[in-house]
């Protein structure tokens, strides 16, 4: 069994790559249950660079593989804002945020309002060995929330093919399309070729 430790403390992306990622051979533990803090800054100016950034410093804190995701959205019309900036686009809440964004784009009229999702999911071992993917989903920013569910930008982000938003579908239906399920996915294949090595 090899154990591997997630560099994330969003106990949602826990939940979402543990669902995803852990099999009988495969076992994700979070920083937390392996007995590290760390919390680097991320000074990257990609979405790869940053998760790497944050698989290094657990891996190196743990001395275990380390799995990290770096995420965010990126608005066309904004020319790609938030982006690598999605987290702290402005201070307060997930709902503030959702608002400023709102805000910014009052005037971007509906066929203009497209957008997408990226993942970065990076995985580093103790011996140097490192990969980084990526996973896209493509969307449509409302004007208004829709749903409960999910976190961030979630309540606007709207996927045509499944005519709902994110906060509206459910974990397992958001892990089918999502940005970070299609990471995870590709990644899950990169670990089994890795590990026939
Ligand atoms: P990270 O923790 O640096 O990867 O920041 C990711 C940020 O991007 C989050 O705080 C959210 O604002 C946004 N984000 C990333 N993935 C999602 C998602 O699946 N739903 C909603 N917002 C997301």
């Amino acid at each position: 069994m090899d154990t591997y430790v997630i560099a994330t403390n969003n106990a949602h992306k826990l939940h979402e790559i543990r669902d995803i990622l852990e099999n009988d051979r495969r076992k994700f533990v979070s920083m937390k249950e392996a007995g590290i803090a760390t919390d680097p800054e991320e000074t990257g100016t990609t979405f790869e660079e940053n998760a790497l950034i944050k698989a290094r410093a657990a891996c190196k804190a743990s001395g275990m593989p380390a799995l990290a995701d770096d995420s965010g959205l990126e608005v066309d019309a904004l020319n790609g804002e938030p982006g690598i900036r999605s987290a702290r686009y402005c201070q307060g809440s997930d709902q503030d945020r959702v608002d400023f964004l709102l805000k910014k784009m009052e005037n971007v009229p509906d066929e203009q309002r497209g957008a997408q999702f990226v993942s970065a999911i990076a995985c580093v071992y103790p011996d140097g060995t490192e990969f980084a993917i990526r996973g896209i989903c493509r969307g449509v920013i409302l004007r208004e929330n829709h749903g409960e569910g999910g976190f961030g930008y979630d309540p606007v982000f709207f996927v045509p093919e499944k005519a709902k938003t994110f906060s509206q579908l459910t974990a397992e239906e958001k892990n089918e399309i999502s940005h970070r399920g299609k990471a995870l996915e590709a990644f899950a294949k990169k670990l089994e070729t890795y590990l026939k090595k």
